[in-house]
């Protein structure tokens, strides 16, 4: 159910229609708009009687939400999400990058790529500090140690910084050190982690489950929301198909319908999708093209030697090459790119 405010209506108004939900023992969530603001309501089991809340002062009606994804879904809000980060804005318009290496592997590295990708005009920087492999036998991750620098890339560069949670130890350092929760696609599912990383108070990056229908996905997000964390960006990475050219399929196509049935930002990753850098760049430019919000990209000086994720890795030249037709695709399309200042 969603309560729709009326444009004259008071912020008394408000507050008493939130005290009757949680009176109700439900769940309120206010969704400010430009032309209006609404509440939400979750945790009810059954159809509510919106008559209950059109009796209420200010309100102007109370309206059934249709989809399965309440909080996520385009109805109760119609403006499009923007994100703030430190001094980058996410969505509303704008076109961001992040880059940088699959896995923190030392403070050098770190600093070497946060640099290069603040040059290029990178907007964030990531990292895995926490990395979910399908070997118990390959590289994991260096930790909190892997965060503390990923930390200190940001103090240099002003590059706000993004890194993985896998679990919920993980996930309260990763949102003591970082400024994004990147939830992985193997996680998406994750219903525990999901609902901790709703109580956060940092935005998280949630990417697409590998076998996840788009339903499923905007699902996931729903349990961000439903425990009262508002700032999600959604991440395509590429679903299993059988297709054997590539690592994953990139549903490009994804991009306009999410930004149909939902108002929240969606990016698209290349790099997990196609596994193989050439392939990189082209995925990219596309998906500016399909209207993304962002994408996230992998980038390593010296990919040979990368501890994990080396053959997907763009080489600083191709990252920077790729930035300027982003740039030059960017001002076509009217989308902008502006570098972090
Ligand atoms: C990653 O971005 O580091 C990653 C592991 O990606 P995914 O969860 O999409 O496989
Ligand atoms: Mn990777």
């Amino acid at each position: 159910m969603l309560v729709v405010m009326k444009k004259d209506s008071t912020p008394d108004d408000l507050k008493r229609v939130v005290r009757f939900i949680e009176d109700l023992g439900y769940r309120a969530h206010p969704i400010p708009g430009a032309e209006r603001t609404a509440v939400g309501i979750t945790g009810n089991s059954g159809s509510l009687d919106p008559t209950m809340f059109e009796v209420l002062p200010g309100v102007a009606q109370a309206l059934p939400v249709t989809q399965p994804y309440k909080l996520v879904s385009r109805e109760v809000k119609p403006e499009p999400t923007r994100i703030r980060v430190g001094s980058v804005e996410i969505g509303g318009g704008r076109f961001s990058v992040i880059a940088g290496p699959c896995a923190v592997e030392s403070e050098a590295q770190i600093l070497t790529i946060a640099r290069l990708v603040k040059q290029a005009g990178g907007h964030l920087l990531r990292g895995g500090a926490f990395k979910p492999r399908t070997s118990p036998y390959s590289f994991q991750g260096l930790g909190e140690q892997a965060l503390r620098w990923l930390a200190r890339a940001r103090e240099e560069t002003g590059l706000p910084v993004v890194s993985e949670a896998v679990d919920e130890a993980s996930l309260r350092l990763v949102e003591e050190h970082a400024d994004i929760i990147q939830i992985g696609a193997r996680n998406m599912q994750n219903f525990s982690l999901l609902r901790a990383a709703g109580r956060s108070g940092r935005p998280v990056l949630l990417k697409r489950g590998m076998s996840a229908s788009l339903e499923d996905f905007l699902m996931s997000a729903e349990y961000l929301l439903s425990e009262g964390n508002y700032n999600v960006i959604l991440c395509e990475r590429g679903i299993r198909t059988f297709s054997q050219h590539s690592r994953f399929t990139l549903d490009l196509s994804v991009v306009p319908v999410v930004q149909k049935k939902s108002h929240l930002p969606i990016f698209v990753d290349p790099s997990h999708a196609t596994g193989v850098r050439d392939r990189v760049a082209p995925m990219a430019r596309a998906a500016l093209a399909a209207g993304a919000d962002g994408i996230m990209v992998e980038v390593h000086p010296a990919p040979d030697r990368a501890l994990s994720d080396g053959p997907q890795a763009l080489l600083p030249t191709q990252f920077e090459q790729l930035m300027a037709q982003l740039r030059a695709l960017g001002s076509v399309l009217e989308r902008r790119l502006e570098p972090v200042s």
